[in-house]
């Protein structure tokens, strides 16, 4: 069940659009849940869903999440409610601690994202078939919720755009995007905008800490931004946990000659961490341990400059583990000034 409470303290003003169209009853039939991809959207877009249909709503209009109707719509056993999430079951939430265990014990759970999903013509298709099944046993509304639409196929939008085309007195949409510049405008302009804040640190860190039991890491990966999505694929394989205890040791060696070579030896000898994707892991949880110091010397000014430009050089095309010498080079300089 969702936390209204904190869902409303996280997302104010897409709380406040859709309090004000659930208590005046004037309902669009397309809304598009747009902003930086996190676990809000799918909640606040299955909490909204049900607050359509539900029968005993709370002051800001929204669904009480324990009637039948709304019980239903969670579990998705209800012909008025189609619900289509990436990949098949498996995206629908990040894996829970339970089958994270499983999956290291056995690596034998399916795999977290289908990377090659798209939403395609047939999925509409069968959203349109569905309603047009279940419009003849039932007056109620009928809402669907089409989630990473920006992964839609053109043949895909096509066909909902004419669906949006001839709206249906009881039928709404909501579209969830991460991209909503990926998503063709006739598409957009048909919809209503719900903008979603994306999630704060100290709601991150809840988030993180339902996945990973460790705190540390739970703050390095809040500290550097990481969201839940992007958390879950990562803990794939526990190239996390081997980099971070490769970056303590380095942490501690960072003026001694041998520590980058130690690190090149090490954890970056092996081929899968030294991406761009490792290294930037490796130099956040450095910036964490640096900031664990609570330094205020110049020295430590200059090694929160070394990390952050290092991080931020990320993002271009290079080659990662050259800019990893070069972050370490710059430290272990920082570190003879000082002597
Ligand atoms: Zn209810």
């Amino acid at each position: 069940m969702v936390d209204k409470k904190k869902l409303k303290e996280r997302q104010p003003v897409a709380w406040k659009i859709l309090s004000n169209a659930l208590k005046s009853g004037r309902i669009s039939h397309a809304y598009m849940f747009y902003g930086q991809k996190g676990p809000d959207q799918s909640r606040l877009a299955l909490l909204f869903a049900q607050s359509l249909l539900c029968q005993h709503r709370d002051e800001d209009g929204f669904a009480c999440q324990t009637c039948d109707s709304c019980r239903q719509m969670a579990e998705e056993s209800t012909p008025d409610f189609f619900w289509l999430h990436p990949g098949g079951l498996r995206t629908r939430k990040p894996l829970s601690r339970k089958e994270l265990d499983a999956w290291w014990k056995t690596q034998t759970v399916q795999a977290v994202e289908n990377k090659s999903w798209r939403l395609k013509k047939e999925d509409i298709l069968r959203l349109q078939e569905t309603f047009a099944y279940s419009a003849a046993t039932t007056a109620r509304r009928q809402i669907y919720i089409l989630e990473q639409y920006e992964l839609a196929t053109p043949s895909a939008s096509n066909t909902l755009l004419k669906f949006l085309e001839e709206p249906k007195d009881n039928l709404t949409g909501i579209l969830c995007t991460s991209a909503i510049n990926m998503i063709l405008p006739t598409i957009v302009s048909r919809c209503q905008l719900i903008p979603l804040r994306p999630p704060g640190k100290a709601a991150l860190e809840a988030e993180l800490g339902e996945l990973i039991d460790d705190e540390e890491m739970v703050a390095i990966l809040a500290r550097a931004g990481y969201d839940v999505p992007k958390t879950s694929e990562l803990l794939e394989d526990q190239a996390i946990f081997e980099l971070r205890a490769a970056a303590k040791d380095y942490w501690g060696l960072r003026q001694s000659h041998g520590a980058l070579v130690g690190l090149e030896l090490g954890v970056f000898a092996k081929g899968k961490f030294g991406t761009r994707e490792g290294v930037a892991f490796f130099l956040n949880c450095l910036l964490y341990f640096l900031e664990q110091e609570k330094r205020t010397d110049l020295p430590s000014i200059r090694e929160r400059e070394i990390l952050l430009e290092g991080i931020d050089a990320l993002r271009m095309p290079l080659d990662p583990l050259l800019l990893m010498e070069r972050v370490a080079c710059d430290l272990r300089k920082v570190g003879r000034a000082v002597r």
